[in-house]
């Protein structure tokens, strides 16, 4: 039987000379791997369809454990911005590689509205550096090291808040030493915390708070979640060179 099912190319992988594997994010299933037979061959009418980064319909013989078999796809946007922009296909390719990761931890389905919110958010036009940032900060909580912004950690102060520590908030009473994490940082990040991402209108932040937000979830994800990924890298040189 064919089953409907909505999702987003994450990557795909060349099988024999005409085929490919698609590694699919569906809303329905998570995450499944597709057989689409002789679709890398130019004349196939599901070649463009199949390509990295497509958002559609997809229909498909679901086979649980397996490889699913492909049979059409009816685009659901085109995301034409992203798709035209150099920089933005690299945010498309860091979000897609640690989406892949994230949920491989938590098979939450949560994920995917998150994730596709963002990506329709970012082909609107709104700023990509500070929705992968949110994007970043939502996503640790599937990785078990959620942020802990309402008070301090040890003596339940909310007021004098010096810095974080291992992911919770510490007090100038309670602070033994270490590096400082400036109020505007942790009141971005509790902002991106609780955003709800579908409902933004407006994103205006000065670049050296926006550099501060990522420059310490870079470092958070360092220390805490073990995933290293080629595209951040990427992005990163890319931000650099501009
Ligand atoms: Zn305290």
């Amino acid at each position: 039987m064919i089953t409907k099912v909505e999702g987003f190319i994450l990557s795909t992988v060349n099988y024999g000379e005409s085929s490919l594997v698609i590694n699919l994010f569906t809303k329905e299933y998570g995450i499944i791997g597709l057989m689409g037979k002789g679709v890398k061959s130019l004349k196939n009418k599901l070649h463009a369809l199949t390509q990295r980064y497509t958002y559609g319909f997809f229909y498909i013989f679901y086979k649980e454990n397996k490889l699913s078999i492909l049979k059409e796809v009816d685009l659901i946007n085109p995301l034409r911005h992203l798709h035209e922009d150099l920089f933005l296909i690299s945010y498309l390719s860091y979000l897609s590689d640690l989406t892949n990761q994230v949920f491989k931890q938590s098979n939450d389905s949560e994920i995917y509205d998150l994730f596709m919110t963002t990506i329709l958010k970012m082909n609107e036009g709104y700023d990509p550096y500070v929705l992968t940032n949110i994007l970043e900060v939502k996503y640790l909580k599937y990785l078990g090291i959620e942020l802990r912004l309402d008070c301090c950690e040890e003596c339940g102060s909310k007021t004098n808040i010096v810095t974080i520590v291992d992911g919770g908030l510490v007090c100038q009473n309670c602070f033994r030493g270490g590096s400082i994490v400036s109020s505007k940082t942790i009141q971005m990040l509790r902002l991106y915390n609780l955003v709800d991402i579908a409902k933004i209108t407006k994103i205006n932040f000065a670049l050296k708070d926006k550099e501060a937000v990522n420059l310490f979830l870079e470092k958070y994800y360092q220390d805490y979640t073990g995933l290293y990924l080629k595209s951040k890298d990427f992005l990163t040189k890319l931000k650099e060179t501009f």
